[in-house]
């Protein structure tokens, strides 16, 4: 694993301040966001470009999400320390150890087995033992874990997937990107009242690779 230096220290800074200026004022995902290198999750030849506020190709044909959508997602969970988070598409691991960093009990889901592998040794190289990480369809959930206090989906889903609104636990909150898998999604925040009743809130446009269905075939 490439050592975290006081360069990507500093990159770090930049990122946060970067981040500050596009509107993120959630103290506490700016402080996580501060401390994982994320230089760590991507292939060497990116490096350099870690800390650069855009999204980069991964293995399997995925991507690691942009930093700015990586708060955003993280601010809009606005849990307690300790609320258990489900995430699907570990792809990185990054999402997954900023969740862990911000004090969350995470699980995360990957259909594709060479992320699956890859973000299993580097969140143990890490030392993140908070994150239980599962090799399976993020569409299933983890009903044997539920219900979380959080679901949090970082791939594009054609419409809301109700498998995982069930695991919500009551006043839990949903953050996922729906709409058309191809070009442009809508972030929304689901929220589960303790009543019953569903609460929907628009966060923006977005763009993401598509959440897809089962575990990906080994080429
Ligand atoms: N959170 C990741 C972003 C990865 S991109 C990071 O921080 O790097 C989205 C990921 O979702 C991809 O790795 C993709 O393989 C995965 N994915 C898509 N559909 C899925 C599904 N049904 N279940 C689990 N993972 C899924």
């Amino acid at each position: 694993m490439t050592p975290d230096l006081p360069r990507h220290q500093g990159q770090r800074q930049q990122l946060v301040a970067l981040l500050r200026s596009k509107g993120i004022d959630n103290e506490r995902v700016l402080a996580a966001m501060a401390r994982i290198p994320r230089h760590a999750f991507l292939e060497s030849s990116f490096e350099e470009f870690a800390y650069q506020d855009v999204a980069f190709p991964i293995a399997a044909g995925q991507t690691i999400s942009q930093p700015y959508t990586v708060a955003v997602q993280s601010s809009a969970l606005g849990l307690p320390e300790g609320a258990k988070i489900l995430e699907i598409g570990t792809g990185s691991g990054y999402q997954a150890a900023v969740l862990e960093e911000l004090g969350y009990k995470v699980f995360t889901i990957e259909r594709q087995k060479a992320l699956f592998d890859f973000s299993k040794r580097l969140l143990s190289e890490l030392g993140m033992r908070r994150i239980t990480q599962k090799f399976g369809d993020g569409y299933k959930g983890l009903p044997a874990f539920a219900p979380f206090d959080g679901i949090l989906i970082t791939a594009a889903a054609p419409e809301l997937p109700s498998e995982l609104l069930e695991q919500l636990a009551p006043g839990g909150v949903l953050v996922v990107p729906v709409g058309d898998v191809e070009s442009e999604q809508r972030m929304l925040r689901v929220r589960r009242g303790s009543d019953g009743t569903w609460d929907h809130e628009d966060l923006g446009s977005f763009r993401f690779v598509p959440m897809l269905k089962d575990v990906a075939t080994a080429r």
